[in-house]
């Protein structure tokens, strides 16, 4: 079975970038453009992790964060915010709007569907929402 991951992204270098990794590593990668569109997809494509650009039009990522946390049946599902390196504090308000974790941008090609793997690994193992 292919895992299913919804990226919210909405700069198509960074999106190209990221499932072309993905892919090599046999996951499915669905886009959304903006926090809205992510917010839709992620109650109708069943991602197994959502991965979540914070600087987004029409909502940011902590706002979709917030939002994404509401769902009920989401409640299971990783979110992992891209946060900017330069931008001080972006992690911790991205775990405080409710992401599982982040990685930093620009992200490592190298590392990158390790540390994806492993949120996915902590979530099936049911670690709690700490
Ligand atoms: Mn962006």
């Amino acid at each position: 079975m292919t895992t299913r991951v919804l990226y919210v992204e909405d700069n198509d270098q960074n999106y190209y970038l990221v499932k072309f990794i993905l892919e090599a590593q046999g996951y499915e990668v669905v886009r959304a453009r903006d926090g809205r569109e992510g917010i839709e997809l992620a109650r109708t494509v069943d991602p197994a992790l959502i991965l979540l650009d914070i600087q987004l039009p029409v909502m940011d990522g902590y706002e979709t964060a917030r939002e994404l946390r509401t769902i009920p049946g989401l409640a299971p599902v990783p979110v992992v915010a891209l946060t900017s390196y330069a931008m001080a504090g972006d992690r911790e308000k991205a775990l405080a709007a409710g992401c599982t974790g982040y990685i930093e941008k620009p992200i490592d090609p190298t590392t990158f569907s390790g540390e994806i793997a492993a949120h996915l690994a902590r979530s099936r193992s049911g670690g709690g929402s700490g």
